[in-house]
């Protein structure tokens, strides 16, 4: 609870709070007037943090709406950020970048050579999405995703391996004029976004497939429960019309019609359930930027020469110090989940192996990064 703790410290003394921290899992605040205002505290305000309350004393924790209400104190400070960061102790750069490229490159359809490698900064960018999925439970989850705007790479693992040294390093330093320029410009917001959404698609979906597996389960209980309690009653009253139907009489014919109209009723009743169950059940997914971060980092560049059939094309692929591990090659199409990627014969994209399949239209094989919109024989949409 200790971070909560100095989170909602630091958010209240820039607020303009006086704070004392009175125990490990408490804070006296003292709070100008339109805080006070805006969360509805008395002038000296005693927050505690632990699981024991006292009597006289805000409770603050993850539950309830404080987050939201501390949310809105922030308002848009703390959405975008950037740090240089270098590792605390000099890295050897790797001793043999062939071996490295061996593990990261797989290029079925062209070769590679390495051409040489040098020091210098990058730039990743890493940014944070909320998703919130809703149907009859709810799931929140956050999304990080990152990718290095000089080679282009997706580095989302690296940075997730970043991640526990960066909140460990407590000096934050702005980058200087020097590094950017070494890094590069960023990325303007159309290709950005035609990199991220599939991806951040493809990763909501992978983040509740837990979720949806556990609720198409309970839909599936839900389901069959109704249908069997229907049905027996509905078998029932077929039965007993069955047994009427030899039988003469006004009395018979009565009880056939109450009988027919009894099928009638559960029919209709059991639809209208299902469409209880349909409407309890229904899914909506929200995805919400939260966060970014512009992560100055020094890279070890490797140039390397791809060559298919008569062209050639030299790319780059970082070797990052911070976790001595080499991020996976770009890919121009497609997800590039994995590290296989196909060279296309006119630009020479990389990109994964759908991004060169055959149109699923007239089969004519073509190459996602230079058609990214449609098939060029048959214009068969994407
Ligand atoms: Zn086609
Ligand atoms: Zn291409």
């Amino acid at each position: 609870m200790s971070e909560l703790r100095e989170f909602v410290a630091d958010l209240l003394e820039r607020q303009g709070a006086a704070i004392e921290a009175l125990a490990p899992d408490s804070l006296e605040v003292l709070a100008p007037a339109t805080l006070r205002k805006q969360l509805g505290w008395p002038e000296l305000a005693h927050l505690s943090f632990g699981t024991e309350r006292a009597h006289g004393t805000i409770a603050i924790g993850l539950e309830g709406d404080w987050l939201d209400r501390f949310g809105t104190l922030l308002a848009d400070e703390g959405r975008w950020s950037e740090r240089e960061v270098r590792p605390p102790a000099a890295v050897l750069p790797p001793s043999d970048p062939e071996r490295v490229l061996d593990r990261m490159l797989d290029l079925p359809n062209a070769v590679w050579r390495f051409q040489g490698m040098s020091a210098t900064w990058t730039r990743c960018l890493m940014l944070a999405f909320r998703f919130t999925a809703v149907s009859d439970e709810k799931r929140e989850g956050l999304i990080w995703l990152g990718f290095n705007l000089a080679t282009g790479a997706l580095v989302s693992d690296i940075l997730a391996r970043l991640r526990p040294t960066l909140a460990q390093m407590p000096d934050w330093h702005v980058p200087d004029l020097a590094i950017r320029q070494a890094a590069g410009p960023g990325w303007s917001a159309a290709p950005l976004a035609a990199r991220l959404h599939p991806l951040l698609d493809w990763q909501v979906r992978e983040n509740m497939e837990p979720f949806l597996r556990a609720m198409r389960r309970r839909l599936e209980r839900d389901r069959n429960r109704v249908h069997s309690y229907h049905d027996d009653l509905r078998s029932a009253s077929l039965k007993r019309l069955a047994a009427l139907a030899r039988a003469d009489g006004e009395r018979a014919e009565a009880d056939r019609r109450r009988e027919t109209l009894r099928v009638e009723a559960i029919e209709r009743e059991y639809r209208a359930k299902l469409d209880d169950l349909r409407r309890n059940y229904a899914l909506r997914v929200t995805v919400e930027w939260v966060q970014a971060l512009d992560l100055y980092v020094p890279v070890q560049r490797f140039e390397v020469l791809i060559r298919r059939r008569k062209g050639e094309r030299v790319v780059r692929l970082d070797w990052h110090p911070l976790v001595r591990a080499a991020e996976p090659p770009l890919c121009e199409a497609g997800l590039g989940l994995d590290r296989v990627r196909l060279v296309c014969d006119d630009k020479l994209h990389l990109t994964d192996p759908a991004g060169q399949a055959p149109c699923v239209s007239c089969g004519k094989p073509f190459c996602r990064a230079c058609f990214p919109a449609a098939c060029p024989r048959c214009r068969q949409a994407n």
